[in-house]
Parts: C-alpha cells; sequence; structure tokens
C-alpha cells in the first residue's frame, strides 16, 4: 500500500478517525462544545508553507477543520499561503518563539509576540497561540508566559497550558514517528495513557479496533508528509541526522 508520510497515508489515517465516529475540529471548535468522540487537527508550519496548504485541501475535501499555527520566520510566515488556509474555513494561529529569536529578552520577546500576533491577525482572528519547541535552541518559548499573560493579548487558549494531557490522548508525528516524543526535547506532555504507535498503520488499526482514547489532539509538521520522491527521501534522511542528534544530547 502507501508508504507511511504520504499524503495518501494521511487521508487513510483522516478517514478512519471519520470512519470510526470521531468529529474532526480544529482546536478553536474544539474549546466551543463537547464532543464525544473528537480528533483535534493541529499543523505545526515549522516549513514548507505549501505542504500545509495541500493537507488543508485535503482536509477541506473531507469537510473536517484544522488549526494552522505559522511561525514568524519566512520559511512559515507565506501570506499567500495563510490566506488560501484561512479561506477554506481552517483556524490560523500563531506558532511563538519569541523568547528564542529574542534570545531570552522577555521585554523585547513579548513586545515580538505581540507584533506577529498583529500581523497574523490581518489574515484571521487568531484566537489561539502554540509553542515551537525551538529543539536547539536553550530557551524554552513557554517560559514567556512566566512573566505575561496570552489572555491579555486576546488569545484563549494555548494547548500546552490548557489542555489536560490525561483527558486528549496527545499524538505527533515529532521525529518523523508516532513515538519520538522520547527524544524529543519540548514536544512532549505528561500523561496516563499507556499507548505508544509508531507507524501511521498501527494508529490506523488502533482506531478501527476500538483502541484509542474519544479525545485524540494529532499535531503534524505537514512538512514531512510529501508525494514528492525526492522531498520525501530528503525528509527521511534529514530527519534520521536529527534524531541521533537529539539522542546524542539529550538522551543518557
Ligand atoms: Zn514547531
Amino acid at each position: 500500500m502507501f508508504k507511511d508520510f504520504t499524503l495518501e497515508k494521511y487521508e487513510a489515517f483522516l478517514k478512519t478517525a471519520i470512519a470510526n465516529g470521531y468529529q474532526l475540529v480544529s482546536y478553536q471548535d474544539y474549546l466551543k462544545e463537547n464532543f464525544d468522540k473528537v480528533l483535534i487537527l493541529r499543523h505545526d508550519v515549522d516549513k514548507k508553507p505549501q505542504n500545509s496548504l495541500k493537507t488543508a485541501q485535503l482536509q477541506h475535501q473531507l469537510g473536517v477543520k484544522g488549526t494552522y499555527y505559522f511561525r514568524a520566520v519566512p520559511e512559515s510566515f507565506d501570506v499567500e499561503v495563510i490566506q488560501k488556509i484561512a479561506a477554506l474555513g481552517h483556524e490560523i494561529g500563531y506558532h511563538y518563539e519569541d523568547l528564542t529569536i529574542c534570545k531570552g529578552d522577555y521585554e523585547k520577546a513579548i513586545i515580538h509576540f505581540e507584533k506577529w500576533l498583529t500581523k497574523l491577525r490581518k489574515y484571521y482572528p487568531v484566537k489561539t497561540v502554540c509553542m515551537h519547541g525551538s529543539p536547539l535552541s536553550k530557551y524554552d518559548n513557554r517560559k514567556l508566559w512566566d512573566k505575561y499573560n496570552y489572555r491579555d493579548y486576546d488569545v484563549v487558549a494555548e494547548p500546552y497550558f490548557d489542555i489536560d494531557f490525561n483527558q486528549v490522548f496527545y499524538i505527533t508525528d515529532t521525529g518523523r514517528k508516532w513515538d519520538g516524543t522520547k527524544v524529543s526535547v519540548r514536544d512532549k506532555v505528561d500523561s496516563k495513557f499507556n499507548l505508544s504507535f509508531h507507524t501511521t498503520n498501527e494508529l490506523i488499526t488502533a482506531f478501527n479496533d476500538g483502541k484509542l482514547p474519544v479525545k485524540i489532539m494529532q499535531n503534524i509538521h505537514p512538512q514531512r508528509w510529501s508525494n514528492n520522491r525526492l522531498e520525501w527521501i530528503q525528509e527521511l534522511i534529514l530527519q534520521n541526522i536529527k534524531n541521533s542528534i537529539k539522542k546524542a544530547i539529550f538522551v543518557k
């Protein structure tokens, strides 16, 4: 069948969730109602925004909506793509890393945060933000909220602070696999769920066997999900290098 981390595989994943009675929603919509079975579609647009446009179009065809978090850097912040994804009805949010960009200067970082939030709000009434993990940076971008409060900026929620991950099962493609949080520095959450999946096929099987919790947040990086063979191979090689660096630095 299809290789993992292709758009076809992602489509199969989404369709399986739908077939098993899950509502597929943006984070903003998740906050508005109580769903019996829900899969929050979160996307961190770290780079290659065109790939995010493709997952957004695919979801639109399936009649579902998700959240796309854009960074304040040229490899992510593509105005045309932001506008197109918003026009498809998806939620747009800010993938902040202001503390890293401002090298730990809190006062500069909050000004930078507000500036980019305002920029993004030209295209969408942004209500949620989400930290970028900045794996090779010494700064944890969430620390900005030790000194400031995002609610003062008309932001209603940040997943790392406002989701109880004992209630919502968190799955992320960090490390280009579904069990990569072991080697991730910051993209991990405390959770009571004792479930682990490596491939997308394993997740699909678990959906069909009813082994997944009723509330789930997916976090994918659409740059990894490609039908372009060369891009797919590049992403595989790059990720293997990154994973071995992370292991060398962070895993004892
Ligand atoms: Zn990120």
